[in-house]
């Protein structure tokens, strides 16, 4: 959905009354910059309508931490594949952090393959990204990284465009 439509507006309005980020984040996914995103914890109805408002997918799923407590995420993605895909993977499991789920999210929330390589060998590893441009990011970027300065443009659009 192009999030400058009017009731686009309305939706992210609503997202961004709950929390900047959140609000970011459904956009990003109904402009189909990612394919799928989380939020880490459980929203109440009212939100979720919104996220329906964009063309999106929404679903909790249940996952548990070491300490066996539960905790709901909600997924959102325009793609009803994706969706099953994360919850076939991680409905009602415990949350971790191995090299093997790093590649899968990054598949899924649509980070490139290289960022989330160099993260695994080291996280946060100095790259030459401004401040600024790195900040609207979820990924962290590989140093001289060739696939993020590809898509920045249309992230910073989306960031603008929800903070006029
Ligand atoms: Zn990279």
């Amino acid at each position: 959905m192009d999030v400058e439509s009017r009731k686009a507006k309305r939706c992210l309005k609503a997202l961004s009354q709950i929390d900047f980020e959140l609000a970011y984040l459904a956009a990003l996914t109904a402009q189909g910059l990612k394919p799928l995103s989380r939020w880490e914890k459980p929203l109440a109805d009212h939100a979720l309508r919104q996220l329906c408002g964009l063309g999106l997918l929404a679903e909790q799923v249940r996952r548990t931490v070491k300490t066996g407590k539960e905790v709901i995420e909600t997924i959102f993605s325009l793609a009803p594949g994706h969706i099953d895909l994360y919850k076939q993977r991680f409905d009602n499991t415990p949350i971790d952090k191995s090299a093997a789920t790093q590649r899968f999210e990054g598949f899924l929330f649509g980070y490139p393959p290289c960022c989330i390589e160099q993260y695994i060998r080291q996280a946060y590893a100095p790259n030459n990204l401004p401040e600024e441009d790195q900040k609207i990011l979820f990924h962290w970027a590989c140093k001289g990284c060739a696939v993020t300065p590809t898509f920045l443009p249309a992230y910073r659009a989306v960031h603008n465009c929800l903070r006029k």
